[in-house]
């Protein structure tokens, strides 16, 4: 039996790599049928169950992306410093969930990937969750970070407001993809 690593356990680690090992533990766990073993059973776990474990993979590789060794990034709309690992350092949606900015949407099988992760940037909880997103501010960061074509291209994307149904198998892909992509 695998023990659970301990965050406490793992000192002398950056915290990026603590999370991700943790991370990782979790989802297995979380992906993991009672009484059987195998990536078949996934397709026991709810959608909801599925989406709920791809956003916890996604969020962490996004706040691992925006943050350098030490842990330590600027939210994107205003400009915070974030640590890692604490509740003000999260993952925000430019274009929101319910108008097709969803994570899960086109990934990663469709040839604009990339545009689903300039879709989320590291934010502080006050910009994710006070201020609606604080969105002009999140797209002046946009502007900055990437480029205004990359963030027109990202805009113009949004107002397409495109509906993929994503299968179970589609969502367990895309949450081995960003799996593997973690620190
Ligand atoms: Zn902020």
């Amino acid at each position: 039996m695998v023990p659970s690593p301990s965050i406490v356990g793992v000192a002398g680690h950056a915290p990026r790599i603590v999370l991700a090992r943790f991370l990782i533990y979790h989802t297995d766990k979380a992906l993991q049928v009672k009484g059987s073993r195998g990536p078949r059973n996934v397709s026991k776990k709810s959608l909801p169950q599925l989406k709920r474990v791809l956003w916890d993979v996604f969020s962490l590789y996004i706040r691992q992306r925006d943050t350098d060794e030490d842990g330590c990034g600027n939210c994107i709309s205003c400009g915070k410093t974030l640590e890692i690992g604490t509740k003000d350092c999260q993952a925000g949606h430019y274009i929101p969930k319910g108008r097709g900015g969803s994570h899960y949407l086109g990934l990663p099988r469709f040839p604009n990937d990339e545009l689903a992760e300039r879709n989320v940037n590291l934010q502080c909880a006050a910009c994710n969750l006070v201020e609606g997103g604080n969105f002009l501010n999140y797209e002046k960061g946009l502007r900055h970070k990437y480029s205004d074509e990359a963030t027109d291209e990202l805009k113009e994307a949004g107002a397409v407001n495109p509906i993929f149904k994503r299968l179970k198998p589609d969502l367990i892909e895309i949450i081995e993809h960003y799996k593997s992509l973690l620190a």
